[in-house]
């Protein structure tokens, strides 16, 4: 078997891409412009935990002249103002993956608070402009809830994905699961799309890029901490990912799982 979910892998992906006449851009850069373009790819991170390893796919990336997104939380485990530097430094967009609700334990007005706290403290280190949902699949609130009562934009946010994409004119992939085609497993990150594309394996997307069968807009959601090139820390990783796995279809099955009602936004 082959190792996928390697920045080796990763960098493949984004030479196809590339080699395919895909600008690669993030995604402040997609609602601002690049939605025009004929072939975009908006290159997304949510940096849940580990932000070390986000730092090591981010050199990849400016290396290759690529742009990108890396949410940020404002946890301790993902929280962390030097590496936050260093990927603006690279010429990459730095956001805020909140998860205030579930933090204000379902309370809407200690939630609302904590938002514009913990948005305050990240635009001491970058000028956030975009937020994207940390959907902890084992938190009982859905941290979008929060934004049925407060207007981000009043916060002078751009955009967030879940909210002002079209998801029938943008494919989403993600690696929820380490496979391209665990939306299922997902309990939050999924989205309704008329896409009908699948894919499991990192060289799936490579092939389709290559034979020109991938859709024009695509916005990849990766997690770095999952991707990796040490052997011993990308099987334990694995394994670690499996046990969590079984959790979440146990969740699914019980119907905890809700499905994001895209609105017509960029691109509509
Ligand atoms: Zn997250």
């Amino acid at each position: 078997m082959t190792r996928d979910f390697t920045l080796d892998a990763y960098a493949r992906l984004l030479r196809a891409a590339q080699d395919a006449g895909y600008r690669l851009v993030s995604f402040a850069h997609y609602v601002r412009e690049a939605h025009r373009e004929d072939r975009v790819l908006v290159l997304r991170h949510d940096v849940d935990r580990r932000p070390g390893r986000s730092l090591a796919k981010a050199r990849l990336e400016a290396d290759l002249g690529a742009e990108a997104t890396y949410f940020f939380r404002i946890v301790p485990e993902s929280y962390d103002e030097a590496i936050m530097r260093a990927i603006a430094d690279l010429g990459h967009e730095i956001g805020y993956h909140y998860e205030d609700l579930t933090l204000a334990r379902g309370d809407m007005e200690q939630a609302a608070n904590l938002f514009a706290e913990h948005l305050a403290r990240f635009r001491t280190v970058y000028p956030v402009e975009t937020i994207c949902m940390h959907g902890s699949p084992l938190s009982r609130w859905d941290n979008r809830s929060l934004f049925q009562e407060v207007d981000y934009h009043k916060h002078d946010i751009l955009a967030e994905p879940y909210f002002d994409l079209n998801f029938d004119r943008i494919f989403y992939l993600t690696d929820t699961g380490r496979r391209w085609d665990g939306a299922s497993v997902g309990v939050r990150d999924k989205v309704a799309s008329k896409f009908e594309h699948s894919f499991h394996t990192t060289a799936e997307i490579v092939a389709a890029l290559e034979q020109g069968t991938m859709p024009d807009h695509v916005m990849i959601n990766t997690h770095p901490e999952r991707w990796l090139d040490h052997l011993g820390a990308w099987t334990g990783d694995l394994v670690v990912q499996q046990a969590k796995n079984v959790v979440k279809w146990g969740l699914v099955r019980l119907g905890h799982g809700r499905t994001a009602a895209p609105t017509a936004g960029v691109g509509a």
